[in-house]
């Protein structure tokens, strides 16, 4: 049997994967050559050939019959349904009445042809996708602070030397576990890791401080952190005068965080505080590292840049095996944002409203600058808003699953429900998939080409190992079958992902995440190339930093951020802190992993964790049911004691659709600069469930 290499289809991690395919099925094993996780993999990973099989797979197009159910169709019938109603709503209600919610999962290539698709055969500015909901604090905080958003500016490797590491809010452990082998080869060469997160978490376990701060008081950390530094003569002087701007706001805000102080918001002990301050410090590599939890909140954008003040402040970023970073999630997280989903944003990280931008695009795509759209709205925002005037009325979903992954889902669901038309392109039945009007059963992960960028910047390809399953198209065969159907064919003549590549490579040319340099081949040769690699003779860029950064001043910028209180903070009615995360069992919005039975008999529920002080209070056990409530509705989950959390919070996973879904209780408030709505915290509170009937 051939051995295809490939990668995993769930988290930015990527991990490399050697697939075999034989009658009908696809056995997975790690791929000991590729450096990340040289063979490693999770759970999900070793169960993910389940998915190309599954009984559940979409074989034949869906479309809405006149009875209101979903009935089999040819492609010509749904493509056709799908034109006619993009078409109605436009005439009807104009060009941007037809929104794209696109995905990060989707290779570079689909991102790429699905931000052209919206630009040029739409020419709607209503198109954004699922990674606001994930990475847009990062990635705002990046490019004000480096002038560049790339996750991580350093191999992953470098965490396995660095001496001492700050975590804030993210738990590989669970999410990317086989990440885990750098951070516990740096605890065996003697390196301290501090882990801030509301719960003591699989990673926080593994620490040798854990940081137990109450939801929403990330920036507050960040700041007792930077006092002590200040205060203790611990910042790194020369590096700030050489590096960077800004600074003296910033030592002026921090004056004002004394540790007791800091401790009475976020519950960290000073000693605590301190020690990580000044472990940090005396380091002679470090790093800072955040993710989702001081990221997915209405102050995410603020909080993110608190933490770059610190390892500014002590002159990580560019120095060995030292920086700062965000671990991305996605499995294309990084290159999802990078191709133009998102609204303002045109290929190669360009913004939209950038007139030399836009005259690149315009020469790439042969149309009128002017024919390129402006910005729309972001991913909630356009959602929130779907079926009323001046909203979206026709919306195209591509790899993602809205009605279960975002914020206040039972608004989104109920708003879902009013459009026009609701195009699904999707290889499973999701929750989203089951109220549009017209499905497309899209190929999976093994089943096309394709690149992806990884968490570390690599660009890496995606190889395919088996062929769809008849009557199932790829995303870019949906893609220029809909523009044909539009009559918009003539700038979608792709003959597969490869053809897509070489357009993105020109797209991007110039451009801050630049792939001109990137062919298929040479990925092939060199096993992946770090962007930016603007020609074919350069190396690609492994690590950035050393010699400047790409702002106007070449110096990285520190930012005066003032913490601030979450949107919801707990009160009389509602009284607890819900914070929402991920297990390792499960993905996203389940619409993958609970449909594979390994995962399921891992974790097979919704459940909600509760430390045992509260749940004594309550007079809950574990196993009880029990109803948690928000300002936005009340949903329903399996307790579990959990002793590392907080008593005055609960967890919850938002892997569940239906009356277990977390999201049904988040907050859609936003950041004001990157729109990221609030998953990570809110106010709630813990009430008895029903009882289930008994039946007699
Ligand atoms: Fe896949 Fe991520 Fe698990 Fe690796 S860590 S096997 S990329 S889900």
């Amino acid at each position: 049997m051939t051995v295809i290499k490939s990668h995993c289809p769930y988290c930015a991690l990527q991990c490399g994967m050697a697939l075999q395919h034989e009658h009908e099925a696809t056995t997975v094993a790690g791929d000991e050559a590729f450096p990340v996780n040289e063979g490693a993999l999770c759970i999900k990973g070793w169960t993910a050939g389940a998915l190309l099989s599954h009984p559940d797979r979409l074989t034949t197009p869906l479309v809405r019959g006149a009875r209101g159910r979903l009935v089999p169709s040819t492609w010509e019938e749904a493509l056709d349904r799908a034109a006619r109603g993009i078409r109605g709503t436009q005439e009807r209600s104009g060009r941007e009445a037809v929104g794209v919610l696109g995905s990060g999962s989707l290779t570079n290539e689909k991102a790429y042809l699905l931000g052209k698709f919206a630009r040029v055969a739409l020419r709607t500015p209503s198109i954004d996708y699922n990674g606001r909901f994930c990475m847009s604090s990062a990635a705002a905080a990046a490019t004000r602070a480096f002038g560049i958003d790339r996750g991580l500016p350093f191999p992953v490797a470098d965490i396995a030397r660095a001496e001492a590491i700050l975590l804030v809010g993210a738990n590989p452990a669970e999410t990317m576990p086989p990440l885990m082998r750098y951070f516990q080869q740096q605890r065996e060469a003697g390196g301290f890791l501090a882990v801030a997160d509301p719960r003591r978490t699989a990673t926080a376990e593994t620490a040798t401080l854990h940081l137990s701060l109450s939801p929403g008081s990330d920036a507050a950390l960040a700041y007792g952190l930077l006092h002590v530094l200040v205060r203790d003569h611990l910042v790194d002087v020369d590096y700030v005068r050489a590096r960077t701007e800004g600074f003296e706001a910033v030592r002026a805000e921090a004056a004002a965080h004394w540790p007791g102080s800091v401790e009475r918001v976020t519950g960290v002990p000073q000693a605590a505080i301190a020690e990580t301050a000044h472990r940090l410090a005396r380091a002679r590599s470090a790093m800072v590292l955040t993710a989702r939890g001081p990221e997915q909140q209405s102050t995410g954008v603020a909080n993110a840049l608190a933490y770059v003040n610190v390892a500014l402040a002590l002159g990580l970023p560019g120095r060995a095996d030292s920086g700062f970073g965000t671990l991305t999630g996605q499995g294309n997280g990084q290159g999802g944002r990078e191709h133009g989903q998102k609204t303002d944003q045109l290929p190669g990280y360009r913004r939209i409203d950038d007139p030399a931008a836009r005259a690149h695009l315009a020469r790439v795509w042969d149309v009128a600058e002017d024919a390129i759209p402006v910005a729309g709205s972001s991913a909630y925002e356009m959602l929130d808003r779907l079926g009323e005037h001046g909203g979206v009325r026709t919306l195209l979903v591509f790899g993602t699953n809205p009605a279960v992954s975002a914020p206040r889902a039972f608004h989104v669901q109920e708003r879902l429900s009013r459009l026009e038309t609701l195009v699904v392109a999707d290889f499973f039945l999701s929750e989203t998939a089951a109220l549009a009007d017209v499905v497309l059963p899209a190929a999976q992960w093994a089943e096309e080409d394709g690149t992806t960028t990884t968490i570390e910047g690599r660009v890496v390809r995606r190889r395919r190992a088996a062929l769809p399953p008849p009557g199932v198209r790829t995303d870019v065969d949906i893609l220029c079958g809909l523009a044909d159907a539009l009559g918009e064919g003539r700038r979608f003549r792709f003959a597969g992902a490869a053809e897509v590549f070489e357009e993105l490579r020109e797209a991007t040319r110039g451009g801050v995440a630049d792939y001109a340099g990137i062919t298929w081949d040479r990925i092939d040769r060199e096993g992946g190339v770090f962007w930016p690699c603007p020609s074919a003779d350069h190396p690609g860029t492994p690590r950035l930093f050393g010699d400047g950064f790409p702002t106007p001043s070449g110096r990285a910028r520190f930012h005066a951020v003032r913490p601030a209180a979450s949107a919801e903070t707990p009160d009389a009615a509602f009284p607890l802190h819900l914070t929402t995360g991920r297990l390792l069992a499960h993905y996203q919005s389940g619409t993958q992993t609970r449909r594979v039975a390994d995962l399921v008999g891992q974790a097979p529920e919704a459940i909600v964790e509760v430390h045992p002080l509260l749940a004594r209070r309550h007079g809950l056990s574990e196993g009880d049911r029990v109803r948690l409530a928000t300002r936005r509705g009340w949903a329903e989950f399996r307790v579990r004691l959990a002793l590392g959390l907080r008593p005055d919070t609960v967890f919850v996973p938002f892997h569940w659709g239906g009356l277990g879904s977390a999201n049904r209780l988040t907050n859609p408030a936003l950041d004001p600069v990157s729109r990221m709505p609030e998953f990570k915290v809110c106010a709630a509170r813990l009430e008895r469930a029903a009882p289930v009937p008994v039946e007699v």
